[in-house]
């Protein structure tokens, strides 16, 4: 079933990433890490239709979504950024298959990191970040989102790589075996993943390597 949402803000939160917050359709339903396909409500753009992660809680009274902005594809996303409150949007049903599944190490690239805002946030409300890490990875500084959040929740618990900036106080390079080794990291818990394929079939390899079974490996198909 697809249902019709309307613009309330679109601010943007990095340079290339912004952020839509929307009515909900009544009684519509999610859970923190799922996504949908999204289309703009406009002539031949509303069969354009491109999947993005809800950044809002289910419990919350509007929408939120957390978009990269990608001006070199022509497509979705550079029209996205031209949107105004009071526009309208097509959304799809729920769906995918990131959901949390207990304790463990959260790696993300990019705007890899929109589940695990939904998922973070939720379990921040319920007071059970506990031990939870994350490992999220970017190209420069410029590029990561939500940092001051992901800070307050996971403090140092947090680990953040950078690929191109080298920085202080930042890990350069990529995630890998090594890295994430040197970090206590417990092949026996949940690894949620979700970031460019190149990244997600790079560290797949890498968790398999370091012995975390597949079936604990949470990202989408
Ligand atoms: C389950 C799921 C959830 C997602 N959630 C989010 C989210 O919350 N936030 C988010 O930002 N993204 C998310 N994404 C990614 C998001 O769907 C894509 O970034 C988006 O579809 C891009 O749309 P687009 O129309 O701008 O470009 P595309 O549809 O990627 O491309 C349009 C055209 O651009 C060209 N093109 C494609 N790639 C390149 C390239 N590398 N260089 C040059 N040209 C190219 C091709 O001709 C293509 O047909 C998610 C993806 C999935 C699968």
């Amino acid at each position: 079933m697809q249902h019709k949402i309307t613009i309330l803000l679109l601010e943007h939160v990095n340079h290339n990433v912004v952020r839509l917050r929307t009515d909900k359709p009544t009684n519509y339903r999610f859970t923190p890490g799922q996504a949908t396909e999204l289309s703009i409500d406009k002539n031949h753009l509303k069969e354009e239709k491109r999947p993005f992660t809800f950044t809002s809680l289910p419990e919350d009274d509007t929408l939120e979504f957390t978009i990269k902005i990608y001006p070199s594809h022509n497509g979705v996303t550079e029209q996205i950024e031209q949107l105004k409150v009071g526009d309208k949007l097509l959304i799809g049903e729920a769906w995918g298959a990131i959901n949390y599944q207990g304790e463990g190490t959260f790696i993300a690239g990019g705007a890899g990191i929109t589940p695990f805002i939904a998922i973070l946030k939720q379990l921040n409300v319920k007071g059970n970040l506990n031990n939870n890490q994350l490992f999220y990875a970017n190209k420069q500084e410029k590029d990561i989102i939500y940092k001051n959040n992901l800070e307050a929740w996971l403090g140092d618990h947090l680990h953040l790589t950078l690929s191109k900036d080298n920085l202080e106080n930042y890990h350069y390079g990529h995630i890998d075996a090594d890295y994430l080794r040197s970090h206590n990291f417990e092949t026996s818990r949940p690894v949620y993943l979700c970031g460019p394929p190149a990244m997600e079939k790079a560290i797949t390899a890498d968790l398999i390597k370091l012995g975390v079974p597949e079936q604990l490996i949470i990202k989408e198909a």
